[in-house]
């Protein structure tokens, strides 16, 4: 079945935007994860495959474990490449944003230059409450992820058979990323039946689990031993789990980019915890992280008390607290969210 957020009018319009395009862009998120590049990607190489180029921007670099996909070097960095970044976004006549629905979400100082640009903006997005910036807008809040939609725009096209194995590839580590490897409810039949898809392209799923999955170094090991052993703390009679890392602590132990990415997992994971909650020190703010078993919503406690969002499940925010009164915040006003008989 086809999305019907993919209307073939629509799609025949876009088609028409595209051709008359000089320059298009595709960005994502800042800390983009394996959705954020692997959508960003995959649409890339099929819009080069329907004879269209295009950049891919991100705000920040990729994780290291997605370094093995293919044109993951072509991707400009903003940290990095900041005039240039600027001068694609200025000339763009499109502007893909993908797996976002607000353009602050590339962070404020590119979002600057995001907003300002006079380009047709198209969102093909599977996040709550979508600000309303895109000329095209493509959101479906029920996706498992940003890359099934870049599938089912492949497929409302009517081109599934320019699924080459690198577009496969990079579809497939989008979906798996971000639905938990087929785990969270927000996989549907369709996620499987595409999956299935794209494993006939020939593509291998169990080279695609170990690259992103059995990547750890030993500092990471013990970085994560060191947050369950001395920084877990369990609530309100069990129901919620919050770990949480200092600056000072991370140094100690070597911390790379990426290395506490799931981590907040761990705390989720623990026989009867509701909320599983991260609090980590960054530069200059204090970042969350926030999961939820069932019907839980931990979005709307990011939204209403730490300036953030995300999904029913899983969603982030910020502080401009110290590390322990945030904690502290979180304990104050946790408790109306947990639920008595889960
Ligand atoms: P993570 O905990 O992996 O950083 O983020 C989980 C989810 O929460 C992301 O997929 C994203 O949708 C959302 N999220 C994270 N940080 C923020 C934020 O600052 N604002 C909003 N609106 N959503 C966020
Ligand atoms: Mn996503």
């Amino acid at each position: 079945m086809i999305n019907p957020i993919f209307d073939k009018e629509t799609l025949s319009n876009l088609e028409q935007t595209l051709k008359e395009a000089n320059n298009i862009v595709i960005i994502s998120h800042k800390s983009p994860d394996g959705d954020a590049v692997g959508s960003s990607i995959a649409l890339q190489q099929y819009l080069e495959k329907k004879g269209l180029v295009s950049s891919v921007i991100l705000p920040d670099k990729a994780p290291s474990f997605l370094n093995w996909m293919n044109g993951i070097d072509d991707i400009i960095i903003f940290d990095k490449q900041r005039k240039e970044v600027i001068d694609k976004l200025y000339h763009a006549d499109v502007i893909f944003t993908l797996d976002f629905n607000d353009q602050l979400r590339v962070g404020n100082d590119m979002g600057k230059y995001l907003i300002n640009s006079p380009a047709i903006k198209i969102m093909i997005d599977h996040h709550q409450a979508p600000k309303d910036y895109a000329n095209y807008m493509f959101s479906d809040v029920k996706s498992c992820s940003t890359a099934q939609l870049i599938y089912e725009y492949i497929e409302a096209n009517d081109d599934i058979e320019l699924i080459d194995i690198p577009i496969a590839e990079s579809i497939y580590t989008g979906i798996v990323t971000d639905s938990g490897s087929f785990r969270f409810s927000s996989t549907t039949p369709k996620t499987h039946e595409i999956a299935s898809k794209l494993l006939e392209k020939g593509l291998d799923q169990s080279l695609i689990h170990e690259s992103i999955y059995d990547v750890n170094t030993q500092d990471r090991l013990n970085l994560l031993g060191y947050t369950l052993n001395e920084k877990l703390e369990i609530l309100e009679g069990g129901t919620v789990a919050i770990i949480s890392l200092t600056r000072d602590e991370m140094l100690k132990f070597n911390t790379q980019k990426g290395y506490t990415e799931g981590f907040v997992n761990y705390a989720l994971s623990i026989l009867g915890v509701q909320i599983g909650i991260f609090v980590k020190e960054d530069e200059h703010l204090v970042k969350l992280s926030f999961r939820s078993k069932r019907d839980i919503p931990v979005n709307e406690f990011a939204k209403t008390f730490f300036e953030g969002g995300g999904h029913i499940n899983a969603a982030g925010g910020r502080s401009d607290l110290s590390v322990l009164e945030t904690i502290d915040k979180i304990k104050n006003h946790i408790g109306i969210f947990v639920k008595d008989n889960v």
